[in-house]
C-alpha cells in the first residue's frame, strides 16, 4: 500500500473504494467486479482506495482480506491501493478552502436534538432515512473546537436541488435542503466524514468515472454539489444493482452478509447479477478468460461514445 498521491489525468480513470469494516459479500464484488470490467473495457486504469477515515468502524486486518478476495476474483488494482486515513491533511486544505467562502459553519447539534426538532413539529421519517438537518446553528457562529462543521446548501428561499445523470438509472433529482439539509464534512469527533473523503480523493487521484452499488446513489448529489462548491471536477457515474438478501433487504457488511468464496463461481454469480450470462458452455474455461469474455460483452454493452439518453439508459 501507497500514501502516494498522483498526477490528475485525462484518461479513464476508476476505482473501488471499500471500507475495512469486514470482508467484501457478494453485493461487493457486484461493484468491484462492474467497476474493474468499465475501466478494462474503456482502455483505463482500475485503482483500489481503502476507506479506512471511520476508524471505530474498522476491522484489524479487513484490508488485507479484501484485498486477498478481489485477487482471488482476477481483480488486480493497476496501481498499489491507497489508504485514506494516511491522506488526511488533504481533506483539511480542502475544509480550509470552504472556510475561506464561508461555505461551512460549526454545529453543536446532537442527533437526538435533530430528531426532537422534527418530532416536536409532528414529523415522522421514512423508514432507514436519516432527519434532516433543520439549519439549528447556520448563523450561530460557534467556535468550532469539538463540533461537526456542515457544509451550507441552499438556503430557505433558494433550496438546492442537484440534476445528473446516472448511465443505468438515468436523469435523477434530489433536493438537498428538504431531503438532507447542510450535510457534516467534519464530525464532533474529529473524524472526516465519508463525503469529504470520497469527494477529496476522487478528485486528488483523477478518478474520472464512478462505478459503485446504487446503495450509495443518494449520496451523489451531495458529493457533486462538494464538487462544485470546491471547483472539482464531477467524475460520470454509473449505480450498479444491488444484491438482495431473503428478506429483500440489501446485503451489508453490519448486517453480517456472509463473505463470498474468492473465484470463479463468485464471478460468475457476480456477473449474472450485472446482467452478463454466461453460456454453460464456458462454465469450465479458466477465470482470466471468463473475464476477458466479459470485458468484451461490457465493452459492447456499455461503452458508449456519445452521453446516455436518460430515457434510454443502457440495459442491466
Ligand atoms: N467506502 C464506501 C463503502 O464501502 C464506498 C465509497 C464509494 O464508492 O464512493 O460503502
Amino acid at each position: 500500500m501507497t500514501t502516494a498521491v498522483t498526477r490528475p489525468t485525462t484518461l479513464y480513470r476508476g476505482r473501488f473504494a471499500p471500507s475495512p469494516t469486514g470482508p467484501l459479500h457478494a453485493g461487493s464484488l457486484v461493484a468491484a467486479l462492474a467497476s474493474w470490467l468499465d475501466a478494462k473495457a474503456h482502455g483505463g486504469q482500475w485503482w483500489v482506495r481503502i476507506e479506512d477515515i471511520d476508524t471505530p468502524r474498522c476491522i484489524p486486518g479487513a484490508a488485507e482480506m479484501i484485498l486477498s478476495q478481489l485477487a482471488g476474483c482476477g481483480l488486480l488494482p493497476d496501481e498499489a491501493p491507497v489508504v485514506q486515513s494516511t491522506r488526511l491533511p488533504l481533506y483539511a486544505q480542502a475544509l480550509e478552502r470552504l472556510r475561506l467562502q464561508q461555505a461551512v459553519y460549526a454545529c453543536a447539534c446532537s442527533r437526538r436534538a435533530i430528531e426532537q426538532h422534527w418530532t416536536a413539529l409532528g414529523m415522522s421519517k421514512a423508514r432507514h432515512a436519516e432527519w434532516p438537518y433543520p439549519g439549528t446553528c447556520r448563523d450561530a457562529k460557534l467556535g468550532s473546537h469539538g463540533r461537526a462543521c456542515r457544509l451550507r446548501c441552499g438556503t430557505t428561499t433558494a433550496p438546492l436541488h442537484i440534476e445528473w445523470t446516472d448511465r443505468r438509472l438515468g436523469a435523477q433529482t434530489q433536493n438537498i435542503s428538504d431531503t438532507i439539509g447542510d450535510f457534516v464534512l467534519k464530525r464532533a469527533d474529529g473524524l472526516w466524514a465519508y463525503q469529504m473523503a470520497v469527494v477529496t480523493d476522487d478528485a486528488a487521484q483523477g478518478i474520472t468515472h464512478v462505478v459503485r452499488g446504487e446503495d450509495l446513489a443518494d449520496n451523489t448529489p451531495r458529493q457533486i454539489h462538494l464538487q462544485r462548491q470546491l471547483g472539482l471536477p464531477t467524475p460520470i457515474y454509473l449505480h450498479t444493482p444491488l444484491v438482495l438478501d431473503a428478506r429483500g433487504e440489501k446485503l451489508s457488511k453490519s448486517a453480517d452478509a456472509a463473505p463470498f468464496v474468492a473465484g470463479r463461481d463468485a464471478v460468475i454469480s457476480a456477473l449474472q447479477v450485472l446482467g452478463c450470462a454466461l453460456p454453460t458452455a464456458r462454465f469450465s474455461e479458466p477465470l482470466n478468460d471468463t473475464l476477458a469474455g466479459a470485458v468484451n460483452f461490457w465493452r459492447d454493452r456499455h461503452v458508449i461514445s456519445k452521453p446516455v439518453a436518460s430515457s434510454n439508459p443502457p440495459n442491466f
